[in-house]
């Protein structure tokens, strides 16, 4: 059994609030937010981060990426403008080592990022 606190959504075994989900990705809303609209999106399986990334995992991100721009139509945040976020490794922040891109929208983003 995986110890990935991801691993664990993906496979039920610890409830998130999911909004969107398929046979290769999982949505569910950030615990802490830091925006109105702020949503992790993440394969099922599991990639620490971008580092880690391979090759064959490419088609795999770019269908993540898709889900990002289809949920934030969903939340009504397409024609104000929303932020996808990777953070990769400590200097960028990463806390959780299952790969997720932060889908941010719903306030003015501030460049460039803290
Ligand atoms: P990172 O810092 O790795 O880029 O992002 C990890 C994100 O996971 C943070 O925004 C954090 O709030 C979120 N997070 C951590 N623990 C939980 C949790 O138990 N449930 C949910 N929904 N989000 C979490
Ligand atoms: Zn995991």
């Amino acid at each position: 059994m995986s110890a990935c606190l991801f691993c664990k959504f993906v496979s039920r075994e610890i409830p998130t609030q999911v909004v969107y989900e398929d046979e290769h990705a999982l949505a569910f809303r950030d615990i802490n937010p830091q925006a109105p609209t702020h949503i992790l999106v993440i394969p099922r399986i599991h990639i620490e981060n971008l580092a880690a990334m391979q090759i064959e995992h490419a088609g795999l991100m770019g269908h993540l990426l898709w889900v990002c721009a289809e949920i934030a139509r969903q939340e009504g945040i397409e024609a104000d403008g929303y932020r996808v976020v990777l953070n990769t490794n400590r200097a960028a922040g990463q806390s959780v080592y299952h790969l997720h891109f932060h889908l941010l929208g719903g306030r003015q983003m501030g460049w460039p990022p803290g």
